[in-house]
């Protein structure tokens, strides 16, 4: 266990407004000798095999599952919502048994296996990175930490999270779990810090994942291209629905209204733009505003409504800017459209916006926030056109007839698209995909793949066969017959 950083930062807490937790980054010197206890661990760590380290993370899931309330009550209070911070814990249990399972089949020894070359024998095995370093933002804080750091334990690595500066009042709960299992404690550590601290963890890690923005990415993808270390990027999106004329239009705007507003929207996969085809446009557009103004905020009360407070201050002025660019071009704000201040926290209700158009910030720029802006299309190409009209492509929902919304889905360029529903991937996590465009870099994090990139290949090969020595180079051998 690190001792902690004597530098101190003030946390915002997203219901009062108010700076009310203190977090203390480790220097470079700590952080240096955190990883280096890690490292030194690491080995047995590899060495116990699959089923050992499943066993000690199942331990550990148990202990968190008979008492959640530290973590979740401090994750509730970084994020200002309840359920959401209850349903990111109990995600844990799926994910470790989800890579538990697949985990021995995918890393048990292969057999050795004759080259194509005749008398030389592979046998190839896999060799974990030793100390793999995850940076996540403040969305999601437990989840998205967890959904790189779970897999790389399975594969045998030691793992050093650093999640955001914004929302990291669950870190001290949850080490004071990981504490309670010390074989685990010896290869996981879940640190505070900033920006600089996850500038400073890249320099002691052999592989970075990293969750955040477009522009941090950049910032983590050149920094490790720099120590020659591998990074998973998982960045921004602006996920475009369609909604195609042989959909319900009821059934698909109360969808679309969830997948657009869940987690305030403040989600990567949260639907963005929507597009609808004309003969739908109307009901679509009476269902999605009632559904909208039907929805409410959980204030006073965090454990009412469904739309909890915009975590990050600087957000709300983000949302609101692109609101005034979207109404200053003549774009009709149908609902909420207001940013509502209560109590020193700021929460935004449901916005449906109508006649937008595509070069509005609102419908290019990722809003992160509960902003459902809605433009009609009348033919396919069109629609299809202006969802791949975007730098992002991290994932996208057709809505419609099953074979029509699978053609559509096929020529859309984004990394995993939903059909007749929005965010899937956020529910099924075997689902291989990889993010398009500027929405990431790296292999895919979800399925068997999310492990696999934990492991490097090292082949050994046995020549059985009769080796060759310095008289086959001999130049009057290579001679052309004439
Ligand atoms: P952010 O980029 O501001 O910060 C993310 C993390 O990077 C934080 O932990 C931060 O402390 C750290 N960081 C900042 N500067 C750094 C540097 N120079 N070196 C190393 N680390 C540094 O992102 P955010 O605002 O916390 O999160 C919101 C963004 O995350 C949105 O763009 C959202 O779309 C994206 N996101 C993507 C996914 C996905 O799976 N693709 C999931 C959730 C969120």
């Amino acid at each position: 266990m690190s001792t902690p950083g004597t530098r101190e930062m003030p946390v915002r807490n997203p219901r009062t407004g108010q700076d009310d937790y203190l977090i203390h980054p480790l220097d470079a010197a700590q952080l240096a000798g955190l990883a280096g206890r890690l490292r030194q661990a690491q080995p047995a760590w590899a060495a116990a095999g699959v089923a050992h380290r499943a066993q000690v993370l199942r331990q550990w899931v148990g202990l968190l599952a008979a008492d959640p309330a530290p973590v979740v009550d401090a994750l509730s209070i970084d994020t200002g919502r309840y359920r959401l911070a209850a349903s990111e814990m109990q995600s844990l249990r799926g994910l470790v048994e989800g890579y538990a399972g697949m985990a021995s089949a995918l890393l048990a020894p292969a057999a050795e296996r004759a080259s194509v070359v005749p008398g030389i024998g592979i046998d190839t095995g896999l060799v974990p990175y030793q100390l793999v370093g995850v940076i996540s933002p403040w969305n999601f804080p437990f989840l998205i930490s967890m959904l790189d750091a779970i897999p790389a334990l399975m594969a045998g690595c030691a793992v050093i999270v650093k999640p955001s500066e914004v929302t990291p009042r669950f870190i001290a709960p949850l080490m004071e779990s990981v504490r309670r299992v010390p074989e685990l404690a010896g290869v996981l550590a879940v640190i505070e810090g900033d920006g600089a601290s996850g500038a400073a963890l890249i320099e002691q890690v052999d592989i970075i994942c990293f969750t955040g923005s477009v522009a941090t990415g950049r910032k983590v993808g050149e920094a490790c291209a720099k120590n020659f270390i591998p990074s998973c990027l998982e960045l921004g999106g602006k996920d475009p629905a369609i909604v195609l004329a042989s959909a319900d239009p009821a059934q698909a705007a109360r969808v679309v209204l969830r997948a657009s507003v869940q987690a305030t929207g403040q989600a990567c996969q949260s639907l963005e733009r929507v597009y609808v085809q004309r003969p739908i446009y109307e009901p679509f557009m009476a269902a999605l505003t009632a559904a909208a103004r039907g929805t409410e905020l959980n204030y006073p009360d965090m454990h009412a409504g469904q739309v909890g407070p915009l975590i990050f201050a600087r957000q709300a002025a983000i949302i609101e800017a692109q609101l005034a660019e979207a109404r200053a071009r003549g774009a009709r704000v149908l609902t909420g459209g207001e940013i509502e201040h209560h109590g020193g926290g700021s929460w935004l209700r449901p916005t449906v916006v109508a006649d937008v158009s595509p070069d509005m910030q609102l419908m290019s720029e990722e809003t992160f926030g509960p902003v459902v802006p809605v433009m009609p299309f009348d033919d396919i190409d069109e629609a299809v056109r202006l969802a791949n009209d975007s730098r992002y492509g991290l994932s996208a929902a057709v809505f419609g007839a099953e074979a029509e919304a699978r053609a559509v889905a096929a020529r859309l360029d984004a990394g995993a698209i939903s059909i007749n529903d929005g965010g899937l991937t956020t529910e099924a996590f075997d689902a291989e995909k990889n993010s398009f465009k500027l929405s990431g870099m790296g292999p895919s994090r979800m399925g068997s793949s999310g492990l696999m990139r934990f492991l490097r290949k090292r082949a050994i090969l046995i020549q059985r066969g009769r080796a060759k020595v310095m008289e086959d180079l001999d130049e009057r051998g290579g001679r052309p017959a004439n």
